[in-house]
This record gives C-alpha cells, sequence and structure tokens, in this order.
C-alpha cells in the first residue's frame, strides 16, 4: 500500500485527542485547535492549505500524520433534493450516507458500522451479517463529504448539514468510542458546531451503553423498539432477550435525567403488516409510552429481497397513528424521500463482506445485497 496506511490519520481525533496529540509531538496544545478548524471548517485534506501555521510545523505534521477521508463511490443527486452517497471503505466493502432536505433543514444520515450483529429480523443490513466497526474518520468522513458536495466549505458557519442522526448501517453503542469522538466532533464549536439537539444517536438498546453514553455526552437519543412487549421484541429485536423493554425504558429515563436541558427521546416503531400494527397493540404501546419523556416515528416497512414482512395499509397506518395522537403522543409517519436514487428506507445499497458468516443461515450469498439504511425525517 502507499506510504499513508502508515501515516496518523487525524481526520476523527476528537478535540480533546487532537490536543494530546499535539503535546505528544512537542507541540503547543493551542495548535491543535487551529488544526482543527482547518480541518473541519475549512475542509482542508493537507497541511499545505494551513496558512497560519509555520512552514516547519506544517511540514513536521505530514511528515507523521495525514488527513484521509473515505473514498466516494457514487454520488446520487434526487429531483427531491436527496443526496446519496455510496463510501467506500478499505477492506472492499461499502457503506452509504444520506442527506435528506425538508423545512429548512438538512438531516444527514450516517452509517457506524459495516454490517451488523444486532440481526434484527425486520432489517436488511442485520441480515447481511457484521464486518467491522468504521473508524472515527470514517464516520465523520460522511460529514464533511456531504458537507464537500455542495462546494467549498464555509468556515462562516456552515447550513448545509443542519442535522446527523445515526441511524445507518450498523449499532452506533456497539462501536462507542469511535462513534463518541465523531459526535464530538460534530458538537465542537471549533469543528462543526451543530447543538446536541441536532445530533441524534439511535440504538436498538444496548442497556449499559446507554448509561456509559451520560457519562461522556448529551447528544440526543433515539430508540429503536418496534413492539410494545417482550414477547413480541424478542422476536424482532434480538437483543431485548439481554436487555428487556423495562430495564431499557428505566436506562432512557436514567440518560433523559443525566441532560441539563429539557428534551424528549425519539421511539422508532417500524410497522409491519400483521406484526405489530394492531390497534390492540398501539393501546399497549401507549401504556409503555406514558412511561418515557418522548415522540413517536412510525416507519412504515420498507421491504427488501428474502423477508416475507409486508408494510401495513396506508388505512392501518393511519388508524395506529391515530391510536397515539388520541392518547396525547406527539407521532410522526416517516416518508419515502429519494426514490429516484433509491435512498427510500431499506433500498439503499451497500456492501457487506460478511465475517460471521450469519449471513447464510438466511439468504444465499448471491443475493446478500440491499442494505437497509434509514432517511429520517
Ligand atoms: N442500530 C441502530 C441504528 C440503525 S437505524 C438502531 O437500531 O436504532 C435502525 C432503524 O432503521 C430502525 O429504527 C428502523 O426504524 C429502521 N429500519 C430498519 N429496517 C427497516 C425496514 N426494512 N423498513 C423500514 N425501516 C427500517
Amino acid at each position: 500500500m502507499t506510504e499513508s496506511t502508515q501515516k496518523i490519520n487525524l481526520l476523527g481525533f476528537s478535540p480533546k485527542k487532537l490536543e494530546e496529540f499535539f503535546v505528544s509531538i512537542g507541540e503547543k496544545p493551542f495548535r491543535s485547535t487551529q488544526v482543527l478548524k482547518w480541518i473541519h471548517q475549512f475542509g482542508a485534506s493537507s497541511f499545505d492549505e494551513m496558512t497560519n501555521i509555520s512552514k516547519a510545523l506544517r511540514q513536521k505534521l505530514s511528515e507523521v500524520s495525514e488527513i484521509r477521508e473515505p473514498e466516494v463511490l457514487v454520488q446520487n443527486i434526487s429531483k427531491d433534493g436527496t443526496r446519496k452517497w455510496v463510501i467506500q471503505l478499505d477492506g472492499g466493502s461499502a457503506v452509504e450516507a444520506v442527506l435528506i432536505p425538508e423545512n429548512g433543514r438538512a438531516t444527514l444520515c450516517i452509517s457506524s458500522q459495516i454490517g451488523c450483529s444486532l440481526d434484527c429480523s425486520f432489517c436488511s443490513t442485520g441480515k447481511q451479517g457484521f464486518n467491522r466497526n468504521l473508524s472515527a474518520a470514517e464516520v465523520i468522513g460522511q460529514v464533511r463529504v456531504a458537507i464537500r458536495s455542495f462546494g467549498p466549505f464555509d468556515p462562516n458557519g456552515d447550513r448545509r448539514v443542519t442535522n446527523v442522526v445515526l441511524m445507518g448501517m450498523g449499532e452506533p453503542l456497539m462501536n462507542f468510542d469511535n462513534v463518541v469522538d465523531a459526535i464530538q466532533l460534530m458538537m465542537d464549536d471549533n469543528a462543526y458546531g451543530l447543538s446536541k439537539r441536532r445530533v441524534t444517536l439511535s440504538t436498538a438498546g444496548v442497556v449499559p451503553q446507554i448509561d456509559k453514553l451520560s457519562e461522556v455526552t448529551d447528544v440526543s437519543l433515539a430508540i429503536s423498539l418496534h413492539a410494545p412487549t417482550d414477547e413480541l421484541r424478542d422476536q424482532l429485536v434480538p437483543i431485548n432477550k439481554r436487555y428487556p423493554i423495562a430495564e431499557l425504558v428505566d436506562a432512557c429515563n436514567r440518560y433523559m435525567a443525566s441532560l441539563k436541558d429539557k428534551r424528549v427521546i425519539t421511539v422508532e416503531y417500524t410497522l409491519i403488516a400483521g406484526v405489530n400494527d394492531h390497534p390492540s397493540q398501539a393501546k399497549q404501546l401507549v401504556k409503555l409510552l406514558k412511561r418515557l419523556p418522548c415522540k413517536l416515528n412510525l416507519i412504515p416497512f420498507n421491504p427488501f429481497p428474502n423477508s416475507d414482512y409486508r408494510r401495513p395499509s396506508e388505512d392501518a397506518i393511519q388508524a395506529f397513528k391515530m391510536i397515539m395522537v388520541k392518547a396525547g403522543i406527539v407521532t410522526t409517519v416517516r416518508r419515502t424521500r429519494g426514490d429516484d436514487v433509491d435512498a427510500a428506507c431499506g433500498q439503499l445499497v451497500g456492501q457487506v463482506m460478511d465475517r460471521t458468516r450469519r449471513s447464510e443461515k438466511y439468504i444465499p450469498l448471491k443475493d446478500a445485497s440491499g442494505v437497509q439504511q434509514e432517511p429520517p425525517r
């Protein structure tokens, strides 16, 4: 490989780690703030661009380190403004990121792992097995790629990506350290400066990691619930067998209590015909959600190859929604966007080279394409 593989990639260094790096090479800590701004506010990819840094230091930095972004394989821009990137990663796999503009916002949905180990029954990412965690550089790299797609960076405050959600491929809390580093960059004023209300981490419910998260950040939280009872959730979201609903709800409440401001958790509920969309299940869900400060996001199931699940009828979706609304729960239905670039939930095509070989149990490997990813509202 090229020499770049030996160099330290500074792209994913959190502000604190970058400072430690500068100290470790005998430089003043404040230099790291300058470099942080160059990388994340000016979009610099080489040290030569960093004109307020001495030539000698630039030379020294380029000898030991680099700023390396993952490679964009494909970029698609939809008629409705949705943008989608297929991002090539070392090792031959690919993940996808999607940007959805809406009502003056632009929400970027990014991936945290190649594949996923949690194996939720309705999610095609899970069916493809797990390959590896993304590095912090690969996570934050998706944000840089999205911003740059609009042209040169605007250091005076970039508003081209206003919100970020970790709802793409993977379980962010199973890639804890790298995801936290990337989140800290998203929320740091010397980097992307997004408010904690505009960065959302979505989890299937890795309870101990939710507690750990509250110790290091105050990012907004979404949980993938999908069922009102343990009996059903055990089937849809297997990690429920380890951390059942009551424990998840308690962990969410502890997380919310740890925040200094008042916020709600986003509860995601993929509606699947005949599985979790019955009015009686809506009523059970009402009872459950009364125990949590939350808003509900209903996501009509998006089919993918080799899945027997179906999307409920529009009437069933509306009926479910009305039960929630009448019970006083703020509820939205996520609508498909970016149809002409295949950016809808469940239509994105990443590539996972499964290391667990679990996917063979479900689908022949030759059909193992069509990674589900989540364009949120
Ligand atoms: N592992 C994390 C992040 C992945 S995003 C988590 O579970 O939250 C997961 C979201 O994608 C789920 O909440 C679900 O709403 C959505 N999803 C997965 N498969 C889907 C499908 N086939 N159709 C519609 N939404 C799906």
